[in-house]
């Protein structure tokens, strides 16, 4: 369970993270929607501990990963990443991918296990490069979730995938986050993917959370005008 508690950040005097608060639940997808410079990755950063907020706190299962002195390194916060651009190691095969990081006797079954849920199995000893985007896109899955992460922080990981093959994935990730029970706070700009994916949508803009609730009530009771419009053009 991740708690995101009055987040507030400042680049410059700007205020892009104002205040923003979230639960994020084991086995649920919560999506933070927003157009472009609305502080949707910032606010992730924040949560990953790549970027120190200037105010707020999180917990992950009840326990405070950070304030604004105490500081848990982003590889001890039990977070799992996954962004468009987080690229699998060249140089190591599929299964080396998925491994790294993963010790003790059980890595190899927890491998297999993986790879077998995203539909890879048999590209295992195969290398990044001989493999198309979405299927680089599944590897790299199952390499973020083979360490166990209570939480998975997501942006815009389906952003360089032509249409189709983009809601075959979506589908196929959500399935094996829901098998998992990973909590997973998903970024997007695209109204459509927060519908398909999210059990909640916070709305932001400006940096803050203008709305929040499960989709289909936020879609057909947008707040205001500019909510609505956001909305409209969905795909
Ligand atoms: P997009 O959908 O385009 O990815 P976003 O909602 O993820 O947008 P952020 O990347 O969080 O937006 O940026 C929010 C605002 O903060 C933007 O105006 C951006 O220019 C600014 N910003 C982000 N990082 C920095 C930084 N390191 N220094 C200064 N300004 C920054
Ligand atoms: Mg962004």
């Amino acid at each position: 369970r991740l708690q995101i508690s009055n987040i507030v950040k400042e680049f410059g005097g700007r205020r892009v993270v104002d205040d923003v608060s979230l639960t994020v639940s084991p086995g649920q997808v919560t999506c933070l929607l927003g157009p472009s410079g609305c502080g949707k990755s910032t606010t992730l950063r924040i949560v990953a501990g790549v970027e120190m907020q200037g105010s707020g706190t999180i917990h992950v299962d009840g326990a405070l990963v950070c304030d604004t002195v105490y500081r848990v390194p982003p590889e001890g916060r039990g977070i799992g990443l996954m962004f468009q651009d987080f690229a699998l190691f060249p140089h190591l095969t599929v299964g080396k991918n998925v491994a790294f990081g993963l010790k003790g006797r059980d890595s190899k079954t927890r491998v297999h296990d993986l790879l077998d849920k995203v539909g890879m199995s048999r590209f295992v000893d195969e290398y990044p490069q001989q493999l198309s985007g979405g299927e680089q896109q599944r590897v790299a899955l199952a390499r973020a979730l083979a360490p166990r992460p209570r939480i998975m922080l997501m942006d815009e990981p389906f952003s360089g995938l032509d249409d189709r093959l983009r809601d075959d994935i979506r589908d196929e990730t959500l399935d094996v986050l829901k098998s998992e029970g990973t909590a997973v706070l998903l970024v997007t700009h695209e109204p459509g993917e927060a519908m398909r994916m999210a059990d909640e949508i916070a709305l932001m803009r400006d940096g803050r959370i203008v709305q929040q609730g499960a989709p289909y009530n936020i879609y057909n009771a947008p707040k205001d005008r500019a909510a609505a419009a956001f909305f409209s053009d969905i795909n």
